[in-house]
């Protein structure tokens, strides 16, 4: 189909979106007292009306049951995580014993180091995309000081070719190449939270194994946006936040993936805690930890019933959804937004969109490098009614998502990007 770049046409396309009707299921947020378009699902997803229904269903079995909440009542607490995790199977491509719900993204980014990242004297570097999130890169380099090493030998970044933004497959294989007898773990992001670029999981995780090493990822821009196949592509570990696409909220509990061939390996080391004691003789309060048998038995502490409700109630909607039509409307979406901009963008180039054009590399997030004035034009859209995020020195990312932003909404950030490039 050729798309235009009219109202009409934007208008036309949201009429024939199925998914349209969840838009009213989300509160959108105002800017000056007006209802504003908001692209940043990438940064904190929107809060859907029903959250507060199930956090206050807690809320009521804390005030009539006390403790023995855990066990009576609507969803008792015991069993809550049971209703959590085939939620997100889907999401994440993963089998339900290969699911934990518990803290926070860095904090299991942590605690899955310290399982997978167990360098040896011929064995202790990590490889990793340079420009990696800040987080990421302090957990890298203090893993690493932790072990007694020193991050400028352990961890080798690797950059994209010279003159280039995107870090392609080949440039990450050849640096597991080069390095192959020394690496003990490889550990990505499924997206690049900069460019938007997604990392080919499968194929990064074949060439760690293939060199002896374990393949982990932050799929914080991954998970609630793209495919993912984790159990299929064999990775070994994987964590992601839940306040970003998957909309559960500032400080979302988050989510890990240990694949299934791990969940008996008793070799592999880990910090316990009595949360990850199997739950049939948790309180009988033994002294010795018997593991869960799968991946609840990295949970450490009793889970945070509110975030747990949160959660819930947003991947309940994306089980509404359908996941695979979310990631259809989703492509449809974004393959409007590079067009609208590719339309805007001549006969003067203004910016260039350096997340990649090929759909099957990125997500909904497209980042627009700008050529001038690049802040004054940021800082334009909002009071205009957008809300967009910034990156330094120059970058622009906007993420239209399935679940609540629509044609138009891309159709009337477009014109307003326009008017100002043409003003800047
Ligand atoms: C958002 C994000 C984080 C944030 O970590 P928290 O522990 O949730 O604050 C970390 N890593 C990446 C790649 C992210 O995108």
């Amino acid at each position: 189909m050729k798309h235009e770049f009219t109202l009409e046409y934007a208008q036309a396309l949201d009429s024939q979106d199925t998914l349209s009707h969840f838009r009213a299921q989300f509160y959108m947020p105002y800017f000056q007292g007006k209802h504003a378009t908001y692209f940043l699902g990438n940064s904190l997803g929107l809060q859907p009306k029903k959250t507060q229904d199930e956090v206050t269903n807690i809320m009521e079995n804390w005030a009539h049951f006390g403790v023995e909440g855990f066990f009576l009542g609507k969803d008792p607490w015991l069993q809550y995580s049971k209703k959590i995790t085939p939620l997100l199977c889907d999401i994440i491509g993963a089998k339900e014993e290969e699911l934990v719900t518990m803290n926070h993204l860095t904090v299991n980014l942590h605690l899955l180091m310290l399982s997978f990242y167990q360098p040896t004297v011929t064995r202790y570097k990590i490889i990793c995309e340079a420009k990696a999130f800040p987080s990421d890169q302090y957990a890298f380099q203090s893993q690493v000081k932790l072990h007694g090493l020193d991050p400028a030998d352990a961890i080798i970044e690797v950059f994209p070719k010279e003159g280039t933004e995107l870090i392609t497959t080949e440039d990450i294989t050849a640096v597991i190449e080069q390095h192959k007898d020394s690496i003990a773990l490889v550990l990505f992001s499924g997206i690049n939270y900069y460019t938007g670029q997604v990392f080919d999981i499968k194929a990064i995780t074949k060439a760690a194994h293939e060199a002896g090493a374990y393949a982990g990822f932050d799929l914080a821009h991954a998970a609630g946006n793209i495919k993912l196949q984790l159990h299929d592509w064999q990775v070994d570990f994987a964590c992601w936040c839940n306040y970003k696409y998957l909309n559960s909220g500032p400080g979302a509990v988050a989510g890990a993936f240990i694949h299934q061939k791990h969940l008996n390996n008793h070799n592999l080391k880990r910090l316990e805690g009595w949360w990850g004691n199997d739950a049939g003789n948790r309180f009988k309060m033994a002294s010795t930890f018997t593991p869960t048998p799968t991946a609840e038995s990295w949970a450490m502490s009793t889970p945070p019933m509110m975030l747990l409700a949160a959660h819930k109630a947003s991947l309940e909607i994306f089980a509404a959804a359908g996941f695979d039509n979310l990631l259809k409307k989703s492509k449809a979406l974004s393959d409007y937004l590079f067009f609208v901009l590719n339309h805007i963008n001549q006969p003067i180039e203004k910016f260039k969109i350096i997340t990649p054009s090929n759909p099957d590399e990125r997500g909904c997030q497209v980042s627009l490098s700008v050529h001038k004035n690049a802040k004054a034009v940021f800082d334009s859209l909002l009071p205009n009614g957008v809300f967009a995020d910034w990156r330094e020195p120059n970058v622009i990312r906007i993420a239209p998502v399935p679940l609540y932003n629509s044609f138009e909404e891309i159709y009337i950030f477009a014109e307003l990007l326009q008017h100002i490039l043409n003003v800047a």
